[in-house]
């Protein structure tokens, strides 16, 4: 559950703004007053119900138009030189441009500066204009995080505007279901905020940039079309706008696919993202002519820009690439014996379908394949690489370097380039479904799974809530590795066997259980963190969790440790616990936070002891650890070091990338993972050991492998998980943040292992 002092309480906007609960009316009030240009449709649910709108704006909205439309598109995408010549030899295509407003819930100005430019386009000559642009709008993406004033985030606590690569949300599929790999956009622009009394930002981006997009293709309109959203900014408002990609050598990079705008790019899109000045009326005005600025150049470059992204598709279905070279072939085996986890590979193979990239099981193996000569060639790699070490690039990152399923989520992808002789490839719609396996045998009292996939810890809660007692091995014997789940047989089981249907689950009978075993217990837990993706991945298992946003820590909610069993805080940025904006900077009262302020800071270091236990990571968990001394002596190798600028600076600015780790798999913490493993990092931090706590996990030396790295020496060896278990008490300080935004699969099962840990009977 999200934690709300105000809860069936609309979260109270700016005089000018729609309320969420509005914004349908007003939609049909656009659509009644403009039904040839105006088309609403319904794209999906927020995760507490709200509906996703995608607004078209055209010159012809009826369904066969639309379905004619989607027809152009998908024959730019799969024949791009048949409408390259199309083009050049007169014929007319209107060009599509996307839009995406309040994906960050405070960020609302886009919503409200889109009406009013929806109003303009379709209530004026202006309209015209559709005779040569196709528009569509996510008119408000976030809607939970606008109607309940959630900070930056969704309901479920999740960043939206990093979850684009991940798709781990109904938000971002709606995006690219409903938007970008169904329309293709040439164009798009992201509405974000806010910058305060400085100057309105709209990308192009400083290096480094992606490698693996035709970037030559994008860079020169890129720059063109800010100037000119700018320039009608400044026409209409007087106001400065600033292009990073102009300004500074680094810190606001499009290296990495999570954001919307740098997403879009992999689909050959000019792409920026918008940041306004304040959420007042101006604000809205912002968004609304820089969306004008981004039409009129679209218009006028019209032809130059549909060919020029016909160029990209081409480009990747011929191989004559300009990008970074990558393998011809992903092929992705799909066993429980290679693969780690096979729901989580099914869910990967599921988003490249979702992004219209062609998939293939090869006969005779079963393995599924991506070939790369395809128009989303740069998309393939970005999702499927390895990444590469961009240290040298650049003395600041704004966020993560590269993006990898595999890396992250523990995915095996062999890279090849030329398939084995007689392999025979036939193009799937869907991913087969998973057959767990499930050996019974009737002379045996009990069943075993194996821990390490996600559905192995859905099993254990599954059977809790069943009221049947699971136990788990706490030594590796002949029969069971240390941290296998063991329970007795019970006489009906088809519940059971219905459970496991397309699970990943590694189960076999037993004669009975390990001699040396833990009782298994799921305790209740408080999370404040800045990365959602903890609360998520407890809430998929089934564990009892509860997220408490910093808008409401701030604003004086009070911490009830007497409810909870474990309190999780945890934060990569400094930001969670230092916020260099000043919300008074912003616009007085209105709550906008990235952070805990004074007031949420001291009312977790009043809660933090009274816990009965604690799990403690990142930058914020470092402090919290320092100051009240739970692990005495245990403190990270970077403090001080990490953070040029301590107070002022919003840039991520630490490490991220693939790391080696080592593993004691004896030990509680360790369960399930081998000796030698490799986790993608963010903001990790190389602890100091104490004497007094175990050290399960620790960096490999050398650990860094790919990404961005300026301090190696501080991960070289060194402890990354700490913890002491005393009068019942279990103190945990890591150095990494094992569900990073809901990226990291391979790395979840510490956080499992971690929470059965501090409850074990
Ligand atoms: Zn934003």
């Amino acid at each position: 559950m999200l934690i709300t002092t105000t809860p069936g309480r609309e979260y109270p906007l700016w005089r000018y703004a729609l309320l969420f609960s509005e914004l349908e009316g007003k939609l049909n009030e656009l659509r009644e007053k403009h039904p040839s240009y105006v088309r609403i449709e319904k794209s999906g649910l927020s995760h507490e119900g709200r509906d996703l709108f995608t607004v078209i704006i055209a010159n012809d909205v009826t369904d066969e138009s639309i379905r004619s439309y989607e027809a152009f598109r998908e024959r730019s995408l799969r024949q791009p030189d048949e409408i390259i010549t199309d083009i050049r030899s007169g014929k007319c295509y209107a060009i599509p441009l996307y839009f995406n407003c309040n994906l960050h819930g405070h960020e609302i100005s886009g919503t409200d500066g889109l009406l009013s430019f929806i109003e303009e386009i379709v209530g004026t000559e202006m309209s015209r204009l559709l005779d040569d642009a196709f528009i569509i709008i996510s008119i408000c993406a976030n809607p939970d995080g606008r109607a309940r004033g959630i900070d930056l985030f969704n309901a479920h606590g999740i960043d939206l505007n990093r979850d684009m690569a991940a798709q781990t949300q109904p938000e971002t599929r709606a995006i690219i279901e409903h938007a970008l790999a169904r329309f293709f956009p040439v164009t798009m622009v992201d509405m974000h905020g806010y910058m305060g009394a400085g100057n309105i930002m709209i990308d192009a981006c400083t290096p480094p940039h992606n490698p693996n997009i035709e970037y030559d293709l994008l860079e020169p309109h890129m720059h063109r079309n800010a100037q000119k959203m700018a320039d009608v900014i400044q026409e209409r408002l007087r106001l400065k706008t600033d292009i990073p990609a102009l300004l500074w050598k680094d810190g606001w990079e499009d290296y990495s696919p999570i954001y919307t705008s740098t997403y879009s790019q992999s689909f050959g899109c000019i792409a920026h993202t918008l940041e306004t000045n304040f959420p007042n009326e101006e604000g809205a005005a912002v968004t609304h002519c820089g969306a004008l600025g981004s039409l009129l150049y679209a218009i006028e470059h019209k032809n130059e820009l549909l060919i020029n992204q016909c160029e990209y598709f081409r480009r990747g279905i011929t191989g004559s690439t300009k990008a970074k070279p990558g393998p011809a072939f992903y092929v992705i085996p799909y066993d429980q014996e290679t693969q780690r986890d096979l729901s989580v590979t099914k869910n990967m193979l599921e988003i490249l379908l979702r992004n219209r990239i062609r998939v293939y099981r090869s006969i005779p193996s079963g393995d599924y394949v991506i070939p790369t000569a395809q128009p989303l060639r740069g998309l393939i790699h970005n999702l499927l690489w390895k990444g590469e070490d961009v240290t040298e690039q650049a003395e600041n990152m704004y966020d993560v370097s590269f993006y990898s399923h595999p890396v992250m989520r523990g995915i095996t992808a062999i890279e090849l380039n030329q398939l084995a002789d007689g392999t025979g490839l036939s193009e799937v719609s869907e991913i087969a479904a998973i057959a767990g396996v499930f050996t019974s045998d009737d002379s045996l009292s009990h069943y075993s799974f194996s821990s390490g996939t996600n559905d192995s810890i859905k099993l254990v809660h599954f059977l809790l809530r069943r009221n049947i007692t699971v136990y788990r091995a706490s030594h590796s014997t002949e029969h069971a590795e240390a941290g296998d789940f063991f329970f007795k047989k019970t006489a009906d089981e088809a519940w059971l066997e219905d459970f496991l249907s397309g699970q990943d689950i590694r189960m076999r009978a037993a004669a009975a259980l390990p001699s040396e075993a833990h009782v298994v217990r799921s305790p209740k837990v408080l999370i404040v963190s800045d990365s959602g993706g903890v609360y998520e991945v407890l809430k998929d298992w089934g564990f009892n969790a509860d997220f408490l946003p910093f808008s409401e820590l701030n604003g004086g909610y009070e911490i009830k440790p007497e409810e909870y069993d474990v309190f999780l805080l945890g934060g990569t940025r400094l930001h969670l616990w230092s916020d260099p904006f000043d919300d008074s900077q912003i616009g007085v009262g209105y709550g906008n936070t990235w952070a805990l302020r004074q007031r949420g800071r001291d009312e977790v270091l009043r809660a933090a002891g009274l816990f009965d236990n604690l799990i403690m990571y990142g930058y914020s968990g470092m402090i919290v650890n320092e100051t009240l001394g739970f692990i005495p002596g245990a403190s990270s190798l970077l403090k001080g070091s990490e953070h040029k600028n301590e107070h002022e600076d919003w840039h991520l600015n630490t490490s991220s990338g693939s790391f080696n780790m080592t593993f004691d798999p004896t030990d509680p913490i360790g369960y399930g993972f081998n000796p030698k493993e490799t986790f993608y990092l963010v903001g990790p931090h190389g602890l100091v050991a104490s004497a007094e706590a175990k050290a399960p996990v620790s960096f490999a030396a050398p650990s860094f492998i790919n990404g961005w790295c300026k301090n190696e020496d501080a991960y070289c060896g060194n402890p990354a998980v700490l913890y002491t278990q005393q009068n019942g008490r279990t103190n945990v300080l890591m150095g990494i943040d094992p569900c990073f935004r809901k990226y990291t699969d391979a790395s979840f099962h510490i956080m499992a292992n971690t929470l059965l840990l501090t409850a074990y009977a």
